[in-house]
């Protein structure tokens, strides 16, 4: 009777929590403009009072009233070496968290039963953990139910669901403490029954993914750009077949440059809504359902497009990075959180006629792509696979990826300032990620420790870089993705 009880109230708040970002309208402004302020200073308030870190770097400040630039900005580095004291829960430690996390039997469960737990991806250079509890998990979840999908148009009747429970297709990593598999880890357990949900490896072979999709005839697809470019030659290679059940396709966690949209758009005859979000805000946009931008879920999150002084740019120009403040997890708070994207803004009202600003485009993570020969076969190989290794290396200040030859890779790591990091145990870590999807044999592999990495000219590190060169034969299409951030 008590999980019954649950059940019913967890399904209430979940429907409550959509409602309230159900599309704003016109009408909406001043009431949506004075909740967002609200939450912006109870946010402070909370911050001030429950995390010894925000409260020595507040001292002076009058919350009450100040603006956002009245308050100092905050980095990766700096939560990861304080995060004890940046978490308002004094009960949660570190190296509970770091503890909880090393145990493969915790993926998809709440530490002390409230908390979900993941790394940020490392596409920044160090991994970060980030915790925020049921609440928070469930805005993220209503925002992607009431903003997301042209299903949720008909978000009524539950009972037209409940009979054709919609059919998700979700290509990504295996499942791990990572922020897009968080985000299905912790599907809420009454929205399962609206929906089918499959999980596939985007390092799976080709023919595999096929095979499952062509046996889940998905009515969505979210997966990465690159793992899309393969399903678009597959479709137009005729081995993928879908009936026409496809409503939608998702891109998330790369950069969707304008062509790839283009060329998935046009092989499935779908739109594809492309998601910008972190760890450290899931919660941070919906894919336009017109164009390939994301729409800012502000509020839910204030984001600063600012140059490399910090002072803001204009609409419709390009930023140096972004500032992100998460309105809606009280857990860690992250308030004017430095995140190294090129973010631009549009001056313009979007086509779709949301009244959410649009971000037009994302530069700046940058990487090349990688590949594989697997007896004869040219693979692509997500850079992911390597970064999955690293998510418990939190030493780690910053890495590259070189790929130096025929299946042969290097890794450059530096520690943070006063720790110090293992060559050995790094190999170790990327052997175990590559055994886990069957490379370990494929893969030759190196680490390197060194004390800085050296950016490219245009002052960004690449992460993933390919000093090799394409495949022999590459086909048209299979050049590095990402022009240079
Ligand atoms: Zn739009």
């Amino acid at each position: 009777m008590r999980g019954f009880l649950r059940a019913v109230s967890d399904q209430i708040k979940l429907a409550l929590a959509i409602r309230s970002l159900l599309p704003p309208r016109p009408a909406d402004a001043e009431k949506r403009a004075k909740a967002r302020e609200d939450r912006f200073r109870a946010l402070l308030r909370y911050a001030n009072e429950n995390s010894p870190y925000y409260r020595k770097r507040f001292q002076g400040i009058d919350l009450a009233t100040c603006a956002i630039t009245d308050l100092p900005t905050f980095n990766k580095s700096q939560m990861m070496a304080n995060l004890d004291d940046v978490l308002t829960d004094r009960a949660l430690r570190r190296a509970d968290l770091e503890r909880f996390m090393s145990d493969p039997a915790n993926i998809g469960a709440y530490f002390k039963d409230n908390y979900a737990v993941c790394h940020t991806s490392g596409s920044q250079g160090q991994p970060a953990i980030i915790v925020q509890d049921k609440k928070a998990i469930l805005t993220t979840f209503a925002a992607q139910f009431a903003r997301g999908k042209p299903l949720t148009r008909r978000f009524l009747p539950y009972l037209h669901k409940l009979l054709n429970p919609a059919r998700f297709a979700i290509v990504t990593q295996r499942p791990g403490f990572y922020p897009s598999s968080t985000f299905f880890n912790y599907f809420p357990e009454r929205a399962r029954r609206y929906i089918k949900l499959q999980r596939l490896s985007v390092f799976d072979p080709p023919e595999v993914l096929v095979k499952q999709l062509n046996d889940g005839q998905p009515n969505f697809i979210t997966s990465y750009t690159s793992a899309l470019e393969t399903i678009t030659r597959e479709l137009q290679a005729g081995h993928l077949k879908l009936s026409g059940d496809l409503e939608q396709i998702t891109n998330i966690s790369e950069p969707l440059p304008e062509p790839i949209a283009e060329r998935v758009e046009k092989a499935f005859g779908v739109h594809v809504t492309n998601i910008y979000s972190m760890a450290e805000c899931m919660a941070l946009t919906c894919g336009c359902l017109v164009t390939h931008g994301s729409h800012l879920n502000d509020e839910l999150a204030i984001l600063e497009v600012v140059d490399a002084n910090n002072k803001p740019v204009p609409n419709g120009t390009p930023g140096s990075k972004v500032l992100l403040t998460n309105l809606y997890n009280l857990t860690q708070p992250i308030i004017r959180y430095e995140i190294d994207d090129i973010v631009t803004i549009s001056a313009k009202p979007c086509k779709c006629g949301s009244l959410l600003p649009l971000i037009e485009s994302v530069d700046g993570r940058s990487k090349d792509q990688f590949w594989v020969d697997v007896n004869g076969q040219i693979r692509d190989l997500p850079y992911y696979v390597f970064l999955l290794a690293l998510h418990t290396e939190t030493d780690l200040a910053e890495h590259q990826f070189l790929q130096t030859g025929v299946n042969t890779f290097v890794m450059r790591a530096s520690a943070l300032p006063g720790r110090t990091l293992s060559a050995e145990k790094l190999r170790q870590l990327v052997k175990q990620s590559l055994t886990t999807e069957g490379l370990a044999d494929v893969i030759r592999f190196d680490v390197e420790l060194v004390d800085r990495i050296e950016p490219e000219a245009s002052g960004k590190v690449r992460r993933a870089k390919n000093i090799f060169g394409p495949p022999p034969e590459a086909p048209s299409g299979q050049q590095p993705l990402m022009a240079e951030g």
